[in-house]
């Protein structure tokens, strides 16, 4: 079965990024720059992650996962939940999980290390979802262990997140002008692309607000939501980090960056 959700995950993705990929192009908020050598850098970085992933996290947090069903540990289990209700209240939970841990990742020094190579991209479409440091991959593997005996949830479940995250990291992170109308409605339930280019904002009032992942609720409620400019200030929005602007299409420098000792030491706080 594991097998099966695992081509399930991989099906949604390769739809997801070739769906926004079109948007994208049809009706694009930013003019595109760079294109082909984005698609290149950052499906590289792909690749570079789903080996990592699949030598290091992939097994060991898959017989965890099955292990912690079997034992039936986790709060979902003693609350006696199953069938559509576990796989519903499964996904919010885990995505308010993402949402406190997105934010321990701006937070926290040594974390923000790793994932400050997501937002050194100085632009934004479809291809930064896939952009992010094989170390904050590796770290956050580690964390969603702890979520899941925390929480319990069925490998379906897990399985079912997992694809809706990818999808809506694509969905969020791609370039689509959407009409304000269509914005501001989706936008009162789920991350949409002008809500999240706020938090890849230069300007860091914003940028240190909307970080959640699939629905909106949990920056409104944790006060940390910040409204993003209209439509047309959006198309001149900078993006990115402009003290590592090196980091943004070399990937050696992308790659020992955390490590280094002269750390580019950008305060995101
Ligand atoms: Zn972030």
């Amino acid at each position: 079965m594991e097998l099966n959700l695992d081509t399930g995950k991989l099906i949604v993705f390769v739809a997801g990024l070739l769906i926004f990929l079109g948007l994208e192009t049809i009706a694009p908020a930013r003019p595109h720059i760079h294109r082909l050598r984005r698609i290149g850098f950052h499906g590289g970085v792909a690749v570079l992650n789903t080996v990592t992933i699949r030598l290091f996290a992939y097994v060991p947090f898959l017989l965890w996962l099955v292990h912690v069903e079997e034992e039936g540990w986790g709060i979902s289990r003693w609350l006696g939940l199953v069938g559509w209700a576990e796989i519903l209240l499964s996904l919010v939970v885990l995505d308010f999980f993402d949402y406190l841990w997105h934010r321990a990742n701006h937070r926290v020094r040594w974390l923000w290390r790793f994932h400050k190579a997501h937002h050194a991209d100085t632009a934004m479409d479809v291809t930064t979802a896939l952009r992010f440091h094989p170390g904050e991959l590796l770290i956050s593997a580690g964390i969603k262990a702890l979520w899941v005996v925390i929480w319990g949830p069925t490998v379906v479940a897990w399985f079912l997140f997992e694809a809706l995250v990818s999808f809506c990291a694509q969905f969020h992170h791609s370039n689509i002008d959407f009409p304000d109308w269509i914005e501001r409605w989706l936008a009162w339930f789920i991350v949409t692309p002008r809500f999240h280019a706020s938090h890849h904002a230069v300007d860091r009032r914003t940028g240190n607000a909307n970080f959640s992942t699939i629905f909106s609720l949990w920056d409104v409620i944790f006060t940390s939501y910040a409204r993003p400019p209209g439509r047309t200030a959006r198309r001149s929005e900078p993006l990115g980090l402009p003290e590592a602007r090196a980091l943004a299409f070399s990937a050696l420098a992308w790659i020992d960056e955390p490590f280094r000792r002269r750390n580019l030491e950008i305060d995101n706080r």
